[in-house]
């Protein structure tokens, strides 16, 4: 799917500007991969007109024992947190995965204008367990049809993400990795 152009922008700019975030957050995400938890999931959200980062945060399911820190919830609710506000109306969203069933309602619960996402559902169910439902699915089965899904951006830069060989080696300590999955 095209972008939606920001107020401001053609829609080539905006695309442009799409790229460049996702592949930013993307060599952000991969910092992670030196460390104790490498994760392949990061979320980030910027003011949909001026551009400002309010927020950006990590998958931290495994270092905070809670299968709902995924790095889109944690980032809605830390910004949200921080705005002393349930509504995102105004912010997009990028992820380097497309959203979850549970981190696309949230989003949509926000009001965020956009989401916007690097590696899809089918890439990471790969490597671990997945809800198979579509981003785009869970937005149309609503009644927040302000909410506008993009993607794939920047795919092979998020797809590296679980392909680099640290995250091959994590992904098997992870209860939810698919091979576990698929050998029992
Ligand atoms: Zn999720």
């Amino acid at each position: 799917m095209a972008a939606r152009s920001e107020p401001h922008m053609l829609p080539g700019m905006a695309a442009a500007l799409d790229q460049q975030r996702m592949a930013a957050l993307a060599r952000w995400t991969a910092r992670t991969l030196v460390t104790a938890h490498p994760v392949p999931f990061a979320a980030e959200i910027f003011h949909s007109i001026t551009g400002d980062r309010l927020m950006r945060a990590l998958n931290a399911v495994a270092p905070q024992n809670d299968p709902s820190a995924h790095a889109e919830l944690r980032t809605v609710r830390l910004a949200c947190r921080k705005l002393k506000s349930y509504s995102l109306r105004g912010y997009t969203l990028y992820t380097t995965c497309e959203p979850c069933p549970m981190c696309m309602a949230n989003a949509l619960w926000a009001g965020l204008d956009r989401v916007v996402y690097g590696a899809t559902i089918a890439d990471a169910n790969r490597f671990c367990r997945q809800i198979r439902i579509p981003a785009t699915e869970v937005a149309e089965r609503s009644d927040m049809s302000s909410t506008v899904v993009t993607g794939p951006v920047c795919r092979d830069e998020c797809l590296a993400l679980f392909t680099h060989p640290k995250m091959q080696e994590t992904f098997k300590t992870w209860s939810s990795a698919r091979e576990i999955l698929t050998s029992t």
